[in-house]
Formats: C-alpha cells, structure tokens, sequence
C-alpha cells in the first residue's frame, strides 16, 4: 500500500489513542513498515532509531524469531483456551513459576491480565477486597500521584493523576487521592532534592492523616515515573516514603509496567529503590510488546488473604493468561536471562547512556539531562541561566520531538520535557548514534 494510499484509508476508519483527530486529518500518520534491532522503517524509506522501544515495551529488540517461533508453535498446539473456572493451560503455568522466580521473595503468585491498564483495575479490586477480608472495609481509599499514570481505563485513569484525563468522559472513580509527584527539575528546585524528595513523602502522610488512616487501603506509584516525564525521585524520596507507608499500615503498588524487565537495570524497579510492594502490576516489557499480555504480582500478605478468606474472586479477562501470549512472555524473559541483559543494562549500557547523555547538558536549550538505567529524559528551557521554560504555546517539546523523528530518532516529548527508553539491546555504537542525533534535533530546534 502507497503511503498516501495508507494514509488516507486511515484517517477514514482509524480513532487513534491520544491523537488530536483533526490534526492527524492535515498531516496523516506516518506509516511504520518493519523492524530490526534497535531500527524501524517508514513507508518512504526512512530507517530511524527507536528511541522509546516503541511505547517503552520492545525491551528485547525487534525482529526475534525466537519469540515468532514460540507464538507459532503455541497457537498450533493451543491458540486459546481461558484460565476460568477451574482450567488452566502449561504456557500460563510455566510464566506465572517464571515470574515467581524473578519477583522480590515475598511474591509467590500472579494474576494474568490483557494489558497494564487491567492490572492497574484489578489491584483496584484487590486492595479493596484485601481490606474488605481483613475485617476493615472503611480502607477504600487510594493515593496516587498527580501526573503519574496508570494506564487508560476507567479505573486506571483515576489512578493515574493526568488532569486531561480525567477531565474527559468521566467521573473518575470515586475515593482516589493524588498528592504531589517527585520532580524536582519542575516542582522543587526552591529546595535541595533530598530536602524536596521528604517533602514529597510529607505530602503522603498529611494525606493520609486529612483521610484517616482507616480509610486508606493503598499508595500507588512508579519506581520512576514513566509517561509523566522520566521522573527519577530524589535519593531521599523512597526511603521516606517507605517509612510512612509502614507507619500507617498501608499497602503499597508499585506499578512496574514501565520499570519493570530490566529497564532500570534490574528485573524490577522495586529492587533498585529497595521497595518491597505488596502488589506490582506488570505488561510491556513482560512479553517485549510482541503479544499483549500484563499481569498484577502479588505480594504474600495480600495473596494468602485472597486465598484462604476470598472464596471466588469475580474478576478476570477473557485473556488472562492467553496461551500464546504467555508462551511468547515466557520465551523473552528466558532470553533477557540467558543474554544477561538485565545485567548488561546495569553494568555497561546503562552507564554508557548516563555518561553520553550527561554530555547533552551543555547545550543552550538543556536546563537538565538526567538518565537512569536505560532511561532518559531532557528539560528543555528558554534560558538556561536561570531554567525558566518556554511560552506553552511554542509547544518546544513537539517541535524537537518532530525534528528529531526526521533526523532519523524516535524521541518522545511530555511538554517540554523529551525522553528515551531505547530497546534495551542497544549497542554502544548506537547509543553514540542517539546522543548525535538528539544533539542535532535540539540544535535545529533553537
Ligand atoms: N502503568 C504504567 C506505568 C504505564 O506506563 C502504562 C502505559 O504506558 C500503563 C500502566 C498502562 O498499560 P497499557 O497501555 O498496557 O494498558
């Protein structure tokens, strides 16, 4: 199909998510064809580094026959059967032991779901029902994090603190609170980090203490936040937060849908700050994007309640579990460990991208580049003397976004704040390929 051809037939037929339709009717989408590595093509020829391994989900590269090839085989053998009703299947069995033996020691179980999104709604449920067993049904509310993001449906929306969201289609579901996220560059530069990451975790117990602690069931967070902008916490911002959560009884998620799978060179974000959640809803990187397949991890504490005081849970998704996707699941994370790239994103490419991407901090337009594991993220400012950011009407981050995808990078723009979470297979070489190119998109863009 020509890519005009493919354009238009889109716009005709085609809502796509988070897209401004009336924009994409001027423009037209581009047209991505095939992927090898690291590298997409367009329809016009163009090959361009991922910079966000898709939507920070192609963890293991494109193009690994060794996933194709367990898909295949799993869809002859078995292409559907659900986990319902006293059934299960080998493929959703050996992924849930797989994951098991991964996850912090204290989580033994998981419940398979389609997508990020129905993980975050079923730890909704679970944390109520937790609660509910556990002879205090008044634990109901939720607190999360404004601009964190937990996925698109209802639930997972309300959970996430994107004010655009929720000002669409709603109401939010009702007894969920935000407090105040843990960006510095945006929020805290009238304080020390360490001294911003404690207010921060001040800001979870004043909630708490405004809700009751007997009406709090659960915080909610990213290790780092994502799709909020790349917000790596303050050093100081965990381990406070630990405290209060311990000090009020209170469960915590971590959502590692992004985190998750090596991205921060660890199998879990959790493990890098420390954290010991009772529940870690899970996707993306579970199955390197290949299939659509997320999960919810659950802690002991939290499972053996279900188990022993629950009788049926009356929840679940015509996928949880789906063969195919649990057989492609299985085959990544038997790949990410027999490559050691988990380990490799700690030790030697995560480093290598801190020490390049550090460098992009000289340019005029960077007030600051920050990176962790394999994610990184740039605030772009007017004047870099004293940080103040662009008029919002310049949409500066769009702008460098677009230039940067003609010069041949993926890079994904949250305001004025760009980011990358490159495939975490990228080379050396192809690190030093991004910083090149991001350099010279934030150079076209001054
Ligand atoms: N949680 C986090 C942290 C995410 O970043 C996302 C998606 O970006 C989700 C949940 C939702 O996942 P999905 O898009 O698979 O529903």
């Amino acid at each position: 199909m020509q890519t005009q051809e493919c354009q238009a037939r889109d716009r005709a037929h085609h809502l796509h998510p988070f897209t401004d339709f009336k924009a994409l009717g001027e423009e037209g989408s581009r047209v991505i064809t095939r992927a090898e590595g690291v590298y997409i093509h367009d329809s016009r020829g163009h090959r361009i580094l991922d910079g966000m391994a898709g939507l920070w989900c192609v963890n293991l590269g494109y193009g690994r026959q060794e996933l194709v090839e367990a898909a295949r085989e799993q869809l002859e053998q078995l292409p559907y059967y659900n986990t319902f009703f006293k059934t299960t299947h080998p493929p959703a069995v050996r992924l849930a032991e797989k994951l098991c033996e991964l996850a912090p020691a204290h989580m033994n179980h998981v419940f398979f779901t389609g997508s990020g999104s129905e993980a975050n709604d079923t730890v909704l449920r679970m944390v109520r029902r937790y609660w509910a067993l556990q002879g205090k049904p008044g634990k109901r509310w939720i607190i999360g994090r404004e601009n964190g993001y937990h996925g698109s449906t209802v639930a997972g929306m309300s959970l996430g603190g994107m004010a655009p969201m929720h000002d669409q289609g709603g109401p939010c579901v009702p007894e969920i609170a935000h407090i105040r996220q843990p960006y510095w560059f945006g929020e805290g530069r009238d304080q020390s980090p360490e001294a911003f990451g404690r207010a921060c975790a001040e800001a979870l117990e004043a909630k708490i203490l405004e809700l009751g602690e007997e009406n709090v069931a659960a915080f909610i967070a990213e290790p780092v936040q994502g799709a909020g902008g790349a917000i790596m916490p303050p050093a100081s911002y965990w381990p406070a937060i630990k405290a209060v959560l311990a000090k009020h009884d209170i469960l915590l998620v971590a959502d590692e849908v992004i985190c998750g799978f090596g991205r921060l060179g660890e199998w879990f974000g959790s493990q890098h700050f420390g954290l010991e959640p009772d529940l870690m809803p899970i996707a993306k990187g579970l199955s390197s994007g290949y299939l659509p397949i997320g999960g919810v991890l659950v802690g002991d504490r939290v499972a053996d309640t279900l188990i022993e005081e629950g009788g049926e849970f009356f929840h679940g998704f015509t996928y949880s579990g789906h063969p195919a996707c649990a057989a492609v699941a299985l085959k990544n994370l038997e790949l990410l460990e027999a490559e050691g790239v988990v380990e490799r994103v700690r030790d030697d490419v995560g480093p290598y991208l801190a020490r390049r991407w550090a460098e992009l901090a000289d340019h005029p337009l960077v007030g600051e580049a920050r990176s962790l594991g394999l994610m990184g993220a740039l605030e772009l400012v007017a004047d870099k003397a004293t940080g103040s950011r662009f008029d919002k009407s310049l949409a500066a981050g769009n702008l460098c976004r677009d230039i940067c995808f003609d010069a041949g990078l993926v890079m994904r723009s949250v305001g004025d704040t760009m980011i990358i979470a490159p495939p975490l297979v990228i080379t050396r070489q192809e690190i030093d390929e991004l910083v090149r190119l991001a350099r010279r998109a934030l150079d076209e863009t001054a």
